[in-house]
């Protein structure tokens, strides 16, 4: 490791050469409180700015309570990158110049969702921040006075003011002891979610994720409420969604899809002020919809499709270009393949002929001539059958309600209880087995992905070929898809074996990210963009997505 003063040294010497001269710097430095790690130098003034670790002693300054569980220590992290996001906003008043990307210091950005993420890491002795710097120029000439302020004033006063006196670490602490002890209580009552009085859904706009202002706060009907003990803030109601089937009826706009949509959420834990603090999903609960265009890999879709007039197989269903039903019940088998045990379907995005199919239609094109058995004759059975429940916003089809265990009506933003009434107006319908087998049957062949990309939060490239990751809608920032891209690259490079299939893979490489951290599957020097942990569904879901497997 070198001196501060090296590194002073080497600045001056290389000030006003070519901008290539910049590489000398890659190495550490001892700054005392940290090292300053220069990880990977820039090419030039315009590219993806270089990449520099700030490792800082974690010689007591975080307690070792607040690590000893993983949300604890994800909690911590996401709390320590605001933080030194906020101070980075604060020290850098604006003072950019010169080329480029010159003088930009930043981190990765954390949205409303608290992720494990390679930006920041804590261990029981490192801090570790993984930030992005501009190496600053006029031209493509080095401007060393510049770097020399951001790496000598700049970096030491945003360390000492993000990793000392780290209070306000025990709020986002106990906020994620609350959440996961909400967690814990799904399973022992038999819930599938948990949505808190008080608890605010709708956001602020369709592109902010932030609370809307004067919401109508949600409030959970007498008869679905459950009270629980949060170990910190106490006793805490809300209404309690129960494994089985649940309808989501109402007018349009009353809050159907709000309501959904923060459920979609709830698999992960949200910041404190969010209004999604205390809305909870299961885990393994996944949004389904349908996705025009998407390609299908030797999936078994016979559940719901089959005698295809092109005689397909469709045990064995592959395709480049999936109709709606058919990307829906592709949709589906990964879901259910990637162990989800909770179904998450809006009526407004699903493919009406994979949901439903109503009794004069069937007297009018027999079974025989219609490939799709659709999702309602399914639903009940892949519950009973095999523990699957259904969480269904229906605002217009009312053969629903005959299969529901519970009826919500959302009225003006009120969620009301009105299973009673559904039952009254159930009619008989035809139930069959959903079957329990594997459904996703590709193998995955070794392969060798030169560049990774990544093209925002909607869409990432292997090798020039892009993934379109618009449809899968609990992906929440652009981390994941860059975790996803790295995750691709790692398995199809390093896992991939041409016997595995596509869902032992995913299951594995999460079990692995689970076990070992998203630092064990990303590259060293993070390449194309900070990464934020992904769920195996998500994994899944991009691998079969992928042209090119
Ligand atoms: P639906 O799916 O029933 O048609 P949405 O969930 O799309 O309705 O909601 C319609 C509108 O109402 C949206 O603009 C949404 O932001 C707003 N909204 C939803 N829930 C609330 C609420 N609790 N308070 C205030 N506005 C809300
Ligand atoms: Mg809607």
């Amino acid at each position: 490791m070198k001196t501060q003063q090296e590194l002073r040294m080497q600045l001056r010497q290389i000030d006003h050469k070519s901008y290539k001269a910049y590489k000398v710097l890659e190495g550490e430095y001892d700054f005392r409180t940290y090292r300053l790690c220069i990880d990977h130098v820039q090419g030039d003034p315009f590219a993806t700015p270089s990449r520099v670790r700030i490792v800082y002693d974690n010689k007591g300054s975080i307690p070792a309570e607040y690590l000893e569980s993983r949300h604890r220590r994800i909690a911590v992290e996401d709390a320590l990158l605001r933080r030194l996001h906020r101070n980075l906003r604060a020290c850098m008043d604006g003072g950019r110049k010169g080329s480029g990307k010159s003088g930009l210091v930043t981190a990765c950005r954390a949205g409303q969702e608290v992720l494990e993420r390679t930006a920041m890491h804590v261990t029981a002795t490192e801090i570790v921040a993984r930030i992005e710097v501009g190496f600053p120029a006029f031209g493509r000439t080095i401007a060393a006075g510049a770097l020399e302020e951001i790496l000598f004033d700049l970096l030491p006063t945003v360390a000492k003011r993000t990793f000392s006196g780290v209070q306000e670490l025990a709020a986002a602490v106990e906020l994620a002891d609350d959440q996961q002890f909400i967690r814990e209580e799904l399973e022992r009552r038999g819930l599938v979610a948990f949505v808190a009085d008080g608890a605010v859904l709708p956001r602020e706009s369709g592109v902010s994720q932030r609370p809307m202002k004067q919401a109508v706060a949600f409030k959970s009907p007498d008869t679905l409420a459950v009270t629980l003990q949060l170990p910190h803030q106490g006793p805490l109601r809300g209404m309690g969604i129960r494994r089985g089937i649940t309808v989501i009826a109402g007018g349009g706009f009353h809050g159907k899809s709000t309501l959904l949509k923060a459920l979609e959420r709830g698999v992960y834990n949200h910041i404190k002020g969010d209004g999604r603090e205390f809305v909870i999903t299961q885990e393994s609960a996944y949004k389904l919809r349908a996705e025009e265009g998407r390609c299908v890999h030797e999936t078994d879709i016979s559940m719901f499709i089959s005698n295809l007039p092109t005689k397909a197989d469709t045990t064995c269903f592959s395709t480049e270009n999936a109709s709606g039903s058919t990307s829906q019940s592709a949709n589906t088998v990964e879901a259910l393949e990637s162990g989800s045990s909770v179904l998450l379907i809006d009526e407004d995005t699903s493919a009406t002929n994979f949901m439903i199919r109503d009794d004069r239609m069937a007297q009018l094109v027999s079974d025989e001539k219609e490939p799709i058995t659709p999702f309602i004759r399914k639903v009940r059975s892949l519950y009973e059958d095999l523990g699957v429940s259904t969480v269904l916003v229906a605002g217009s089809s009312g053969d629903f309600l005959t299969v529901a265990d519970t009826v919500l009506q959302m009225d003006c933003y009120v969620a009301r209880d009105v299973t009673a009434r559904a039952k009254e107006l159930a009619v008989a319908l035809t139930q069959e087995h959903a079957g329990k087998k594997i459904w996703v049957r590709k193998r995955v062949a070794k392969k060798r992905v030169e560049k990774v990309r990544v093209h925002g939060w909607d869409s990432i490239s292997l090798d020039r070929m892009e993934i379109d990751l618009r449809y899968m809608e609990q992906i929440v920032d652009e981390s994941q898809s860059a975790a996803l891209a790295y995750i691709m690259q790692y398995v199809l490079e390093r896992m991939a074996d041409g016997k595995k299939s596509a869902s032992q893979l995913a299951r594995d490489v999460s079990h692995k990210i689970e076990k070992e951290g998203i630092l064990s599957v990303t590259p060293k020097n993070y390449g194309a963009g900070a990464a934020a942990a992904v769920r195996r569904q998500e994994i899944l879901a991009c691998l079969c997505r992928y042209r090119g497997l």
